[in-house]
């Protein structure tokens, strides 16, 4: 029997005006790689992260001088309309650069505490405590982030000397996740202690290896109800990063874990640091749990396919739905759902087409050169020639224009249905 998702029920944070956790939708964030101290870079960056779909950015705050930036960095955004929540990430310095620059957490809409990366010792609890004092008098929620690269050494001694005296001692390993766990819980109960309210709390326990990342958050997710950032930290480049991201984040996903995510891909040298975002949103929306974009089906090619044109073609399609978006997404409202084919040949081209919004089956090799177009499951009109691909560009336009401008009367027989999504009571 088909199992709909069961959202494990959290406790609601705002960040700026986005809503995490509860009944809200898993938002997508990203981080810069910028230097903040260089405003007008990171203001470039930001824009694009949020253009292309970010609905929280975070940048590093490492230094007086990028505290210093903050403020200046915010305004340049607000000025160009760019809203998008901005995320402080501290470590090490983090209580001396709110104290001194209190203006760069008040233009934060969150504060990113490592627990790990807070201070030795003595200074710790001190530390981490006017991190928290700051969070609270500028009404900030912060993200208790520990990760694996950096956990706190005196808590991790701690727990190998208690495994170590126990009867039957556990491995090494389950020693470090249940550290990475013990530290953001209680990081966590510290933070409430001093007066944070327990809405204004997320947690996440970033490690590198998919196997361990789906451990941890399952029991992290049943030891708590603050809203959970899941991500695979240090993911890697290219296809590996996406890969092993997406490996671990659907199956957590699917069991209704994690109220955010980020994908941290390393980029190819000047690659583009939104493609980061496009693998969170296209995460999120092939499994069903949101819809950013239209999407493009497109058959694998094969020995009947003897040109690449139908790659071309689903390609710059799949492209320009994108680049659409932004305009599409206020004219067009319901657009992101709908579903287009891009097909090789005649033996799966009909079939999948006519499963889509609108679909078009191209000419396999021996096949007569005619494509036939394919809208709400019936033949609609048949391309030839060399102009197909703008021509079916134009029928594109036509249908989402006739289809999702407001008021109109929608007949789709998409059959990828939204997976339903219940929260378990
Ligand atoms: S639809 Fe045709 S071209 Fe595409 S993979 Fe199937 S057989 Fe090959």
């Amino acid at each position: 029997m088909f199992n709909p998702i069961l959202r494990r029920k959290s406790r609601q944070v705002k960040v700026g005006h986005v809503l995490v956790g509860g009944d809200a939708p898993v938002m997508v964030q990203s981080m810069t790689n910028t230097d903040t101290e260089d405003i007008a870079g990171t203001v470039k960056q930001v824009a694009e992260l949020a253009r292309a779909g970010s609905e929280v950015v975070r940048i590093t705050v490492n230094t007086l001088a990028a505290a210093r930036a903050v403020p200046e960095i915010r305004r340049q955004l607000d000025a160009m309309g760019v809203n998008v929540p901005l995320v402080g990430d501290f470590h090490f310095n983090g209580h001396k650069l709110l104290t001194e620059v209190p203006d760069c957490a008040v233009a934060l809409a969150k504060l990113r505490i490592n627990p790990g990366n807070v201070g030795q010792g003595s200074k710790r609890d001190d530390q981490f405590g006017v991190m928290i004092q700051t969070a609270i008098k500028f009404d900030k929620p912060v993200r208790i982030g520990v990760n694996w690269g950096s956990l706190d050494p005196e808590l991790i001694a701690r727990m190998m000397d208690e495994n170590g005296q126990l009867a039957e001692p556990k491995e090494a390993d389950a020693v470090m996740r249940e550290a990475l766990i013990v530290s953001a819980l209680e990081s966590a109960a510290k933070a409430e202690a001093l007066g944070l309210a327990g809405d204004k709390i997320i947690l996440s326990c970033k490690v590198s290896a998919v196997q361990d990342l789906i451990a941890v958050y399952r029991d992290l997710a049943g030891r708590c109800d603050y809203p959970l950032h899941l991500g695979l930290t240090e993911a890697g480049m290219g296809s590996k990063g996406i890969v092993a991201s997406t490996a671990a984040l659907s199956v957590l996903l699917q069991e209704g874990i994690g109220d955010t995510i980020r994908i941290s891909l390393t980029p190819e040298p000047n690659g583009d640091r939104s493609k980061e975002v496009i693998v969170a949103q296209e995460i999120l929306q092939t499994m069903g749990l949101r819809a950013f974009t239209p999407m493009v089906a497109a058959c694998p090619g094969c020995g009947r396919t003897t040109s690449t044109y139908f790659q071309e073609l689903a390609e710059s399609i799949q492209s320009y739905l994108r680049n659409q978006m932004p305009i599409w997404k206020s004219q067009y409202p319901g657009v992101e759902d709908m579903h287009v084919a891009v097909m090789g040949c005649v033996v799966n081209g009909p079939g999948e087409s006519k499963l889509a919004n609108i679909g078009i089956s191209l000419p396999g090799s021996g096949e007569r050169p005619v494509a036939p177009v394919y809208i709400d499951g019936e033949k609609a009109v048949t391309l030839k020639g060399d102009k197909i691909a703008e021509e079916f560009q134009t029928l594109v336009d036509d249908y989402v224009a006739k289809t999702y401008a407001p008021g109109a009367v929608r007949k789709t027989t998409s059959r990828r249905k939204e997976i339903p999504i219940k929260q378990i009571a």
